[in-house]
């Protein structure tokens, strides 16, 4: 499976729009997005799984099948050891179904407030997938470790960034520029290992 010629993002996520925007600039495609194409052709897909892979596949091959077009999207979330992984793959709906990031953030902040400094590692993962209107599917998976500060830093990126530290840095994701963050982000890494996997295939044909 190489590289197709258009390419659709299934995300009404304007952050996620964007990182991937830039992570992916050198993708040889053309990208078919909600900001460039009708939305309403884009089905708002129910994340049901349990898994981040289960919740990416579903994404990318719903949308395929709308669109007629190949598509990619990404399931990620951030995993706090003290709270046993979560949460996890319920990390944009963790303070309800309906809640946004400055909410799932405090019901985090609350959760570990009783977790010492040393005890509050965590890792962002994120699973990137692409699948094709046929139904055939390809996927990668990365993660970023770090641990949790107590206050909110920095004004950047979105989510939980402004409290998660990544290992080897003393800035909170929120304070790092776009390219740092893209560099050693579970997003960008997964992504880059996708379009390796893409790559490599077109040079098998
Ligand atoms: P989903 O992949 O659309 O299910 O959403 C993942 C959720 O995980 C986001 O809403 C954020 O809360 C969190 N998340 C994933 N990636 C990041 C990131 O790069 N920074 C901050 N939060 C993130």
């Amino acid at each position: 499976m190489a590289f197709p010629e258009r390419l659709a993002i299934a995300s009404h996520n304007a952050h996620k729009l964007r990182e991937l925007g830039r992570i992916c600039s050198d993708w040889p495609v053309e990208w078919v997005t909600v900001e460039n194409h009708d939305p309403a052709a884009f089905p708002d897909v129910e994340e049901t799984g349990d898994t981040y892979l289960d919740n990416a596949l579903l994404k990318a091959t719903q949308v395929a099948a709308a669109l007629g077009l190949p598509a990619i999207a990404d399931d990620s979330g951030i995993e706090v050891d003290a709270l046993g992984g979560a949460p996890g793959p319920r990390s944009a709906r963790y303070a309800g179904e309906q809640a946004s990031d400055a909410q799932n953030l405090d019901a985090l902040l609350r959760a570990v407030r009783g977790v010492p400094s040393g005890g509050r590692t965590a890792r962002y993962r994120c699973v990137a997938a692409i699948a094709w209107p046929d139904g055939r599917t390809e996927h990668a998976d990365a993660t970023c470790e770090g641990a949790l500060v107590s206050k909110r830093r920095g004004a950047r990126g979105f989510g939980y960034d402004p409290v998660f530290v990544p290992a080897g840095w003393d800035e909170t994701m929120a304070e790092l520029s776009d390219d740092q963050k893209d560099r050693i982000s579970h997003r960008g890494r997964a992504f880059r290992a996708l379009a390796e996997a893409l790559a490599m295939d077109r040079g098998r044909r």
